[in-house]
């Protein structure tokens, strides 16, 4: 199937309340294009400098979403452009975000990774480090920057009832907080785990290869 039947026949499963962010990675200009065209304006990318070549090039009206690890010295090469953060885990990097969001006079919405994943994994925060950013004085100061909700990675396997056990617990963290943190975005969910991320809570999923096909790395 093509990109734009991917997409639709994507789409058409999903409820209302849910947002897809088509994960782009590795994938050309050409490709984008042809889910850009088919209506889509979404898309995530994990490193940034391949998604500033992109959004260089590309429509101007695309929201273009950062998936991948941040490392703080490369913010200020999206801080320009960049619509959301999914894996923001220091306060350090949350600093540098509004310092850069700043400059052009920008809010940058973020969402704060949450370490979800029963196997021993590297990034992300605990609950308990999570909770003490969102109520620190210093983030309340920071005006260029918002937290805006949650993400989470889930073990990669086929475990149907690990997977559940995962997202379940994102999903009651962020039930738990979101009213006092204002919280909008629960971003959880990816091609072979979406419909279950769904099942429990997600209102945003990052889709690649059941769209795009799978990835060529070599
Ligand atoms: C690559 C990636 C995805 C999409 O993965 P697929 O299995 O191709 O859908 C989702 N989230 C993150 C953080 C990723 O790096």
């Amino acid at each position: 199937m093509s990109i734009a039947e991917n997409l639709e026949q994507i789409k058409n499963t999903l409820p209302e309340t849910v947002s897809l962010v088509a994960v782009s990675k590795t994938k050309s200009v050409a490709e984008i294009m042809q889910a850009y065209e088919a209506g889509h304006k979404v898309f995530g990318e994990n490193k940034i400098q391949e998604m500033t070549s992109k959004w260089e090039v590309m429509p101007k009206d695309i929201e273009w979403h950062m998936i991948g690890h941040v490392q703080t010295n490369k913010v200020k090469y999206m801080a320009e452009f960049v619509s959301l953060i999914h894996a923001v885990d220091s306060m350090k990097l949350i600093k540098e975000i509004n310092k850069q969001a700043s400059k052009y006079n920008r809010t940058i919405d973020c969402l704060l990774q949450i370490k979800i994943a029963e196997e021993e994994s590297k990034f992300g925060m605990t609950e308990e480090d999570a909770l003490a950013l969102l109520s620190s004085e210093e983030i309340k100061a920071l005006e260029n920057v918002k937290i805006v909700g949650l993400m989470g990675m889930a073990t990669f396997t086929n475990d149907e009832s690990q997977l559940a056990r995962e997202f379940n617990r994102l999903k009651e963290f962020y039930d738990k907080h979101s009213e006092a943190q204002k919280f909008t975005t629960l971003s959880m969910g990816m091609s072979g785990d979406y419909m279950l991320a769904i099942t429990y809570g997600s209102n945003m999923i990052r889709v690649g290869s059941s769209i795009f096909g799978a990835r060529n790395y070599s």
